[in-house]
Formats: C-alpha cells, structure tokens, sequence
C-alpha cells in the first residue's frame, strides 16, 4: 500500500462550501460535479447557498478501483467538514435540542438522470425528530421523520414504496381519515412505528437511527449509483465515460414545507422551449424537494406575464411573495451573467428567507438554444464565435424538419403544456418497453404516459414524441424530451390512459392503442391522425447565425443529390457543390427504366448503342437541370455504379410485362437476368468494372454532361465545372483507360459545339486497394472523393445490409464504439483515409480532396475531416447546415 496511500493521502477528498466562501468553484467540474461546483461557485459569489461539503468524483473512482473500498483520511475530511457546516449553521448533527438535517445529492460532471434519488431530511432519529418538533412543531416534525423512513428506506435500502403506502392508507381507513392532513402528530408517531417494523420484517435488520450510521449508508447508495443499469444506458446514450465517477453532496436542510410562508421552484432565466428573455418557471408554496418535478400537485408560475400566458388562476410568486420575487430575479440575473448563459435554478423558500440550492447551464431545445446564442451575441454577452459554439450541430436536425402546416385541420384530442417543440406522428404506446420494440422495428411511436420516470429513458429515445398526463413545464418528461429533441406535451389532464384495457380517453372520445396521432409539441396539443407538415424557417436567426458559422470555417460543404429539387433543398441549405451525384437514380424514372433495360439485355454492342442513344437526351437534360441550379458551383457526377441487375425486373408479372415491352420471351428475359445473377454484388461487376466491359455506357453519360454543361454555358452565362468521377477504381490502369475515353468525348464535344469549358476526372476511393495504391492513382486523378459508405464495408469487411444482426452486440460489448456506417471508424477507415490523403497530395499537391458517404453529415465524422485538411465533406440536403455547422465548430475548437 506504502506508496500509493501516501500518494491518495496529499489529496483532497472532501471541499466545502457555505456563508460566502466555499474550497471548490465553477472550473472544477471534473473533480466536484456540476452540482458540487457550482454550489461552491454560488457560495463564493455571496448567494444564499445553505452551507455542505462535496466528496469528489476522485473518491467513486478511487472506490472502484480498490475493491469497493473508501480512500484512507476520507472519514477524517468528512467529520471535519460536517463540523464546519455546525459552525457555520449552528446546529449539530445528531443533536437533541437543535438537531442539523442534511440532504445528500449525487452529482457527476453532466447531469445525469438515472442516478440515485436526493434524500432529504437525513440527520432524524427518535432524538433529534424531538429537536426539529421543538423548532418546527410536532406534527410538521414526526411527518418529516416518516417521510425520510420512507424516502431513505426506498433510496437507500430499496424498501419499494408501496410497502409504506398500504400501511398509510390502512391506517387512514381505520381512522376514518380522507386526506394525509387529517393526520395527527400521534397518528404519525404510530406510522412511524409500523414503517420501522415493516423495514426490520423486510431487511431483517431494524432502520439506522444512527445519523452517522444513515450518512455513511446514503454516500454509499450514490456511489453505488452510479453503476446502476439506468446510469449505464445514460452514459451509453450520452457518450459518458464510466470513469468520470459521481460525487455527492451532503448539505445542510431548508425547508420550504413549513407553512405558507414557504416555497420550493425552479425556474429557468429564458424560456428553455422558445428561447424568449422572460423569468421561466414554477412553484408550490409549502412544499419541499421534487414536488414540483414530480407532478403530484399542479405547480403555479413564478411572475405574472407566465401566468398570463398560461392563462392560470394561481397566483404567482410575484404577487404571493413579492420580496422574495424580487431577490430572485436580482440572483438570476446575477448567475446569468456570471455564467453568460441561460440558468437552470433550484431554489427554496424557508419562512420567507429564500436559499439557492442549485444552478447549471439550462437544457433548452434547438429553437431556444438558436435564439439565446443570436440574443446574447447582440446583447454583447457573448461574442459570435461564442454563439456559434452554443448550438450543437447534432441539434440543428430540430430546426430543419417539419411543423405542422399552419393551415391543416386540426381534429383535438387533448390540450396540454407545450414541453417540448416540433411535431411527430405515431402510433401510441404506453409501455417504454414496447416503444423501444416497435421503433426498434422501424415504426414511428409516440409514448404516452400518466408520467415519466428515469425508467422510461429508452422508451423516451425509440418514441418519435411523448404525451403525459401529469406533471408540468419542468417535469421529468419536460426536460429529457428537450433534451432528446423530442416533441412533448404535458400535463393533458383530462387524458384518461387505461393501459389494461388499451385504450385512451379524453372529452367523451376513446382511443385505441396503436391509433396513429399527431403530437404537436409547441401548442400543446395531440391530434386525430396524420396531420400535414411544413418546412421550416431558414432566415432570421437561423441564418444568421449560419452567416457566423460560415465565417468561422475552413471545411466546404456539398451535398449528395441528383433529382433538381433536392440539388435546389440544397442549395437552400447553404450547399457549396455537388459532391455526388450518383447517375443511376436518373434511369429507375418510370419513362427511362425500359430504355436501361433494353439496353442490359441488348444481344450486342450495337443493341446497346441504339438503347444509349435514346438515354443520351434524357441524361443531358438531368445534367442541364442541375448545372442550371448550381449554377458556377462545382459538380461531382459518378458514372454508371451499381451492377446491372438492380434494374431488372424481380416479380414473374413484371417479368412478362418487361418481356412484352422488350420483345423478347420470358425464358429468354429469364437467361439473361440469371446471367447477370451473382452471388456477391457488392463486390461483383460494378463501379468502373461496367465502364470497362461496356465503354459505350460510360461514353455516352460522359458526353450528355459535356453537352449539357456548354449548353448551359452557353444560355446562362455561368461556367459549370463538370467534375467527372470514377466509381470503384483499385488500380491506375483501370482509371488511365477510363479517363482517357473521357478526355476524348470531351474533345469531340468541345470541338463539334466550338465551346470548351473546365472539367475534371478523378475517382472515388472505396477500395483498400485504392488507398494503398493512392500516390499513383493520383497521377491520373485530379480529385479524391472518399466514398466511405463502401470503404467503410470494403475495409471491416461488413456488408452494411447485413451488419444488423451482429452490429448492436459489437456496439455493446464496446468492439465497435459507433455504429461504423454512421460514425467514421477513425482508426480503421479514418487512417486510410489520411494515408490516401498523404499519399495523393505528396504526388498532386493541389490534389482536390473530401468525402461523400454517409459520414458527411455525422458531426464527429464531419470534425475528422476537417483534422485531416480535407477540402470538404459532401452529405445529404437536410445534414448541410449540420455539416457546416460542425466544420465551424472543427475550426473554432482547434
Ligand atoms: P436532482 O439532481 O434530481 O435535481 P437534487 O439533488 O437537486 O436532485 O435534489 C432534489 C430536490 O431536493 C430538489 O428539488 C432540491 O431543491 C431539493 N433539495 C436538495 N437539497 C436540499 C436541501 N439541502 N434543502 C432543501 N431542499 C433540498
Ligand atoms: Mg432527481
Ligand atoms: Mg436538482
């Protein structure tokens, strides 16, 4: 041990915080949690922050690695600071007459659902409950006391709750008692005896009434936490490493239940949903803890224009407690400028004193998250690169889908609290687990629920949208759907789900499970059926903050597309290029498909001629098309991929039907199309491999984009630069023989229409081979594009369609972190890649390079590509401002 524990003993396990001052502060993140450091950063700014003591993320760690075992001195910091927080409170743990209460909180760097619950009131045993009924008053302090059993028995000992329920409600029908108010301090006394009994029959060992005995037990239950299986599928979903390791924050109590003079809230200092600079937030007077997250009582609005606009007929906490109002905008506006962005506040009211017990950055959807960063740049809280930062480009994916068109009918089932933005249709589920089992299936879903619970994480993450019935603004279901970008209303009332007999009801009508509704996250609402959707809005904020970004970055964006009106999406997306326009999607219209399949089944060269000749003017008219749309950006056509057989016809009638069309028999249509059968496509006769048995193919698409490029030219005045590309290429060869019939049909049209125009051959890197033989290739090639969609199966040999039945066991056992075909596989395919880059450049230093697979419009793909100074990524229309988004952060972040 000699080294080590010398080594742990120089640490700091335990920082406390409290009456101005406080060990810890806001950078310590790692170390205190986001909760512990920011408790240390309110106490140092002179906030009303109750006095505690954080044990850092260091001591989990140092927990797990030594066999469940505490670092040695971590009793002696914790005695210390508990005595520090006595000094500073005046009360003393486990005294008689002025007994200190404490609560302990779990709290990691990221806030993280799934860990233990808060327990409150720690410190009451048959000693000091007689301290807090001196203070408080009898009844307030033995309800207190049956409360913590119940919470710390449920916590920490995981005594399920409806052990202690059954022994209320029997006690209250014995008593003849309707409501938990008619209890009397002695009712709760024998409560409290039955609670104890009820534990003791269940553990077989009687309730710690030692305080010492119930902290120790409580810090243990939040490190064991965080090894729970909710915390690990959070941090699977999150990208959270284990390692981080929780702390825990013990405390010292205020109560907001002690009468009307008292309040718990949370509030938010913008609107978390809209983004709109107003005091955003709730409270219940008398009551304490999570009451207000929970959804047990309906939460009122904290200042008057909220209550307004929510129509509510409470009184908010402007006018039931105008001072204590007041102090609290005062300490928002403080924090908001301390931290210079939106706060997410904890907040509770003793006796009209009011304590700050929590502060962090507000989760907000991708609309607030645009608002605030455009808001705070102009409000010079921020400056424009700082806003850019503040959207995550995976979030942007929010904005860019559909709402409900303005105009649609709307047949209402039910109205609730707008939680969560955007609009779904679904089928709705009621259970998380089926959720996840239909999404899983592919079928959209939308989770309803009386409410949720950290349970539900992953039946929230399948649902396309998520309705409960209770709870307000900021309950459970709130804040994760915001988080997840998911659509949610909550709260709808007068929604009745009966999941036993699987219907829903509301107002009279009744529904079944599996009934398909549109949710409408920002009214509010859950619609009969499948409503109409509209695109969204691209100006204002949006763009301007695009502007920012754009500015910001060195990495170009383009798009992959072919057909004109997703080339014109876009380019209204910001794209700079065409980096792929695949051919072949052209030839599966409905007028060319019999003219590309009596072109495969040509007995002969000349067949096939007379078939191309007939393409050649629908091809040129596509590319007319799209060099008129991008007018002088430049455009990346692939010739001819995919092997043949993808455009013959499966179905005996089709078969008929295209033998009919093509003049030929069925038996013969049959011959041919097994001829073409094989047994491996994917690595079969395709890519380049047709332009070398079948020239004339590759011949006549070269000369319809030729064509079609100075006929534009020529009506537009643009100058389109056609960059030719070459699918599939392993060798120099296969390229040098292709390019060269390139370069002649170039030739030709140049010199039959008198105009010559710029334009480029390269390839498209999807082989190993390719990369490995990159230095040479690029002699011929004037660009790279990576198709990392095949170099991704060429290189893990995994067939993308197939990858399903073994991907989500090798994403679990961590073999491959991402799902490969969505997230680069950097250390595989990425090193390829880099070494391709290295390769070519050194032989074509103004080698143009970048990528078009699917990884294009993945952030963390788009952040590699940067790294290696590619010249861009090119990804599908809705992914493009993501991509930019995320080249701006890449450049920024360096
Ligand atoms: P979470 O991480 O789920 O937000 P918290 O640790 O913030 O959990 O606590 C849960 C609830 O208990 C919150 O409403 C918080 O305000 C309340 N709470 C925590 N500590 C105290 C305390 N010392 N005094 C009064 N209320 C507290
Ligand atoms: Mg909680
Ligand atoms: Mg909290």
């Amino acid at each position: 041990m000699g080294d080590t524990a010398q080594q742990m003993s120089k640490e700091q396990w335990v920082y406390s915080f409290g009456g101005g001052s406080a060990d810890g502060n806001t950078s310590m993140k790692n170390l205190l949690g986001g909760k512990g450091a920011n408790l240390a950063e309110m106490a140092r700014l002179g906030l009303p922050v109750p006095p505690g003591f954080t044990i850092t993320t260091a001591v989990c760690t140092a927990y797990y690695d030594n066999g469940e075992t505490y670092p040695g001195g971590l009793d002696a910091e914790v005695d210390a600071a508990l005595k520090a927080v006595e000094a500073e409170t005046g009360k003393s743990f486990g005294d008689a007459d002025n007994p200190l209460l404490v609560s302990v909180r779990s709290g990691a760097r990221a806030s993280m659902p799934g860990m233990m619950d808060t327990v409150l009131n720690l410190g009451l045993s048959e000693i000091t409950v007689q301290g807090l009924a001196k203070k408080a008053g009898e009844r307030f302090a033995y309800d207190s006391y049956r409360r913590f059993i119940q919470m710390y028995s449920n916590v920490v000992l995981g005594v399920k709750h409806d052990v202690f329920e059954h022994i209320l409600d029997d006690y209250k029908e014995r008593q003849d008692y309707q409501l938990d108010t008619e209890m009397t301090a002695d009712d709760w006394k024998e409560i409290i005896v039955q609670y104890k009994a009820a534990v003791k029959k269940q553990l077989g060992k009687p309730f710690p009434d030692d305080p010492r005995e119930q902290l120790w037990g409580a810090i243990t239950a939040v490190f064991g936490s965080w090894m729970n299986d909710r915390a690990i599928l959070y941090r699977k979903l999150n990208d959270i490493p284990a390692e981080w390791g929780t702390a825990v924050n013990v405390q010292s109590m205020v109560f907001g239940n002690m009468g009307d003079t008292s309040a718990t809230g949370v509030a938010f200092t913008r609107d978390p949903s809209t983004g709109e600079k107003t005091f955003y937030g709730e409270f219940l007077i008398n009551a304490q803890g999570e009451d207000v997250v929970a959804g047990i009582r309906t939460p009122a609005p904290i200042s008057r224009s909220r209550a307004d606009a929510l129509g509510s007929d409470e009184a908010p906490l402007e006018e039931a407690m105008p001072k204590v109002y007041e102090e609290l905008v005062e300490v928002a506006n403080t924090l908001e400028s301390h931290y210079r962005d939106m706060q997410d506040i904890e907040f509770t009211v003793e006796d009209n004193k009011l304590y700050m017990l929590q502060t962090r950055n507000g989760k907000r959807t991708a609309a607030a998250a645009l608002k605030i960063a455009v808001d705070m740049a102009s409000e010079g809280l921020i400056n424009e690169e700082e806003a850019v930062l503040r959207l995550m480009p995976g979030q942007l994916d929010q904005l860019l889908h559909p709402t409900i068109a303005p105009d649609a009918k709307r047949d209402v089932i039910v109205k609730g609290l707008p939680a969560s933005p955007g609009a779904a249709v679904g089928k709705v589920v009621f259970d998380s687990d089926e959720a996840a089992e239909l999404a899983e299936k592919g079928e959209d879903v939308i989770l309803m629920r009386v409410e949720t619970s950290p349970e539900d994480i992953h039946g929230m993450h399948a649902a396309r949208a998520i309705v409960t019935s209770r709870g307000g603004m900021t309950s459970h279901a709130a804040v994760v759907a915001r988080g997840m970008g998911r659509p949610c209303v909550c709260g709808a009332g007068t929604l009745q789900i009966d999941p036993a007999k699987g219907v829903f009801r509301s107002g009279g009508r009744e529904f079944k499970k599996g009934d398909v509704v549109t949710i409408d996250g920002a009214e509010g609402e859950v619609l009969v059926g499948a409503i109409d959707m509209v695109q969204p809005d691209l100006s204002g904020d949006f763009g301007k903050l695009m502007e920012w970004a754009d500015r910001a970055r060195r990495l170009k964006v383009r798009t992959n597309a072919e057909t004109p009106a997703d080339v014109e999406t876009a380019k209204n997306f910001g794209a700079e290029g065409i980096g792929l326009c695949r051919t072949e999607h052209m030839f599966f219209d409905a007028e060319r498909i019999p003219v590309v399949r009596s072109m495969i089944l040509a007995e002969d060269k000349k067949g096939r001629e007379a078939a191309l000749s007939k393409l050649l003017p629908m091809q040129r008219g596509d590319f007319a098309e799209i060099f008129r749309i991008m007018e002088d950006r430049p455009c990346t056509i692939r010739l001819l991929d995919p092997p043949l057989h993808e455009f013959l016809p499966h179905s005996e009638d089709e078969m008929a039907e295209v033998a009919k069309s093509a003049g030929v028999s069925v038996d013969t249509l049959k011959r041919q199309a097994n001829e073409l059968h094989e047994s491996n496509p994917m690595l079969g006769h395709r890519g380049c491999r047709l332009g070398i048995t079948y020239p004339e193919i590759y011949e006549m698409q070269a000369r319809a984009i030729f064509e079609a490029a100075v006929q534009v030219a020529k009506e537009t005045g643009y100058k389109p630069v056609p960059e030719v590309m070459i699918p599939l290429v392993a060798t120099q060869k296969e390229l040098d023989i292709l390019k060269a019939k390139v370069d002649a049909t170039a030739k030709a049209v140049f010199s039959e229409t008198g105009t010559e125009l710029e334009y480029l051959v390269g390839t498209m890197i999807e082989l190993p081979r390719a990369c490995l033989q990159a230095g040479k290739i690029a002699e011929s090639a004037a660009f790279f594009s990576f198709g990392t969609n095949d170099l991704t199966q060429t290189t893990l040999g995994i067939s993308r369609d197939d990858a399903a039945r073994f991907l989500k066991a090798y994403e679990e056992q961590g073999i491959y972190e991402k799902d490969p075909f969505v997230t680069l596989d950097q250390t595989g395919v990425g090193e390829l890649v880099q070494m391709a880059a290295e390769r070519g450049r050194k032989t074509r230093p103004d080698i143009k390079l970048g990528i078009c697979g699917e990884h294009g419009g993945d952030p963390a793909s788009v952040m590699f590509c940067d790294s290696l100074g590619l010249d861009y990524v090119s990804c599908s229309p809705y992914r493009v401002p993501i991509a930019r988004l995320a080249a701006a952060h890449a450049a920024l972040n360096k």
